[in-house]
């Protein structure tokens, strides 16, 4: 019982220490990935895994729960002040699971849905056709305007006029621009439909103050923990009063059994890490450095979707390159280069999901590491010499090894060993 992880099982402590290897030596620009804290990986190793804690604080189905309790509490009264909600399930096991739940609370099966288009950036959890949302509800598709690839009010006006949906989504995982919340109230107003923000990819922002908040606005509100808010994974429900037995119901019994209480420890440390002042300035720096990557990218001549971002994230439009550079192509050619991207359908992509013809980057990561918009400059330089020079391996080489010198001046942890092997 009392031998460690390297000691009685080095081939997961190898595997483990390899893929720290690789985060230390890789440039991430996947906007949902972020690194979290020390703190919040100590929290999410504890005792609290051990413990089964169904129901909810001072309401559970097992004993000996006063400290799940106080700890899940904890949690609750965070997140609620941190997102001025008034009522938080910190329980959901990931931001689908979240989505799920709130389906299952306010919806049932053939009920209508309108949320944003996949391949323009919505959620598989906002109606894929083979997630549970596309096989349960009947879902309507709001997309980009082809002009602006922007969101259009008037034609999410008119969708929902013409199909009356019982929920409305907004929120998106690869959009590059502000979303202004208080018009969807109207539009949801308007057909008396629930309003759903999912903001996993920007709540960290909209805690730093640096992105408008949905819960004014919203009847309920989900988020993942581990995007932009950079805590451990998870994710969290926030909803109006009147909502709050509905959502809590739904989650337990509804949808999951026993909540993991070393990932709610975790999740209560990310939210007061949130709570501090440098965590304002981190998210300040995150739009600051994509600002200033979005410009360097296109003044090295590529497009970007919507020609820039106001958040977190861009998307690469890869046929201002060339029309044969697929996004699956540019993100391989640059993992070989040392830079880790996700490929990502751009609006009226005419390839599928999985060849597409954007990559998908974002300064979450980056910016945790400490880069500034100095950097951005060289990470933007990077991107282009890889993609430029794609036919030769040896340029791919010769960034590998400029990209782990940045590396090396940045590193994700300090203090690694103790992390793995306290
Ligand atoms: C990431 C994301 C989710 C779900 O997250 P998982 O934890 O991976 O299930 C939900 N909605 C949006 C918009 C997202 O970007």
């Amino acid at each position: 019982m009392k031998k460690s992880l390297f000691k009685f099982d080095p081939e997961v402590f190898e595997i483990a220490v390899s893929d720290l290897t690789r985060q230390q030596n890789y440039l991430t620009l996947i906007p949902s990935e972020n690194f979290a804290s020390h703190a919040v990986m100590q929290a999410q190793s504890t005792v609290f895994a051990n413990k089964y804690a169904e129901g909810y604080p001072t309401a559970r189905y097992y004993n000996g729960c006063d400290h799940s309790d106080q700890i899940e509490q904890l949690a609750i009264d965070r997140a609620k002040a941190l997102f001025s909600a008034e009522h938080v399930n910190v329980q959901p096991h990931s931001g689908s699971q979240a989505n799920l739940a709130v389906f299952h609370a306010l919806l049932s099966p053939g009920d209508v849905v309108l949320s944003m288009k996949l391949d323009h950036g919505g959620h598989l959890s906002h109606g894929l056709p083979q997630n549970f949302s596309g096989k349960y509800y009947d879902i309507v598709h709001y997309g980009l305007d082809p002009e602006t690839e922007r969101i259009n009010l008037e034609t999410v006006s008119q969708l929902a006029q013409k199909h009356k949906p019982n929920l409305i989504i907004v929120g998106a995982s690869a959009y590059p621009r502000e979303i202004d919340f208080a018009p969807w109230r109207e539009i949801a107003d308007s057909v008396g439909a629930y309003l759903l923000g999912d903001v996993a990819h920007i709540a960290g922002l909209i805690v730093g103050g640096v992105h408008p908040s949905p819960v004014p606005y919203c009847d309920v509100v989900t988020t993942t923990t581990h995007k932009t808010l950079r805590g451990p994974r998870g994710a969290i429900i926030m909803c109006r009063q009147e909502l709050a037995d509905d959502i809590d119901k739904s989650v337990f019994p509804g949808l999951q059994g026993g909540p993991f209480m070393h990932a709610i420890a975790a999740r209560a440390v990310a939210f007061k890490e949130a709570a501090q002042p440098e965590f304002a300035d981190y998210q300040k720096q995150v739009v600051t450095n994509a600002d200033a990557l979005s410009s360097r990218l296109t003044r090295n001549g590529f497009r970007l979707v919507t020609g820039g971002t106001d958040n977190h994230l861009m998307l690469i439009d890869l046929t201002s390159v060339s029309e044969k550079l697929s996004g699956r192509q540019a993100a391989n050619y640059l993992e070989d280069a040392g830079i880790i991207v996700n490929k990502n359908t751009i609006p009226f992509d005419s390839r599928s999901a999985n060849t597409t013809s954007g990559i998908r980057i974002g300064t979450p990561m980056i910016t945790s590491r400490g880069m500034k918009e100095k950097e951005m400059v060289q990470v933007a330089d990077l991107i282009t010499e890889t993609i430029e020079n794609r036919r030769r391996p040896s340029a791919r080489q010769q960034v590998k090894t400029k990209v782990e010198k940045l590396c090396r001046s940045f590193p994700i942890y300090e203090g690694i060993d103790q992390l793995l092997w306290s």
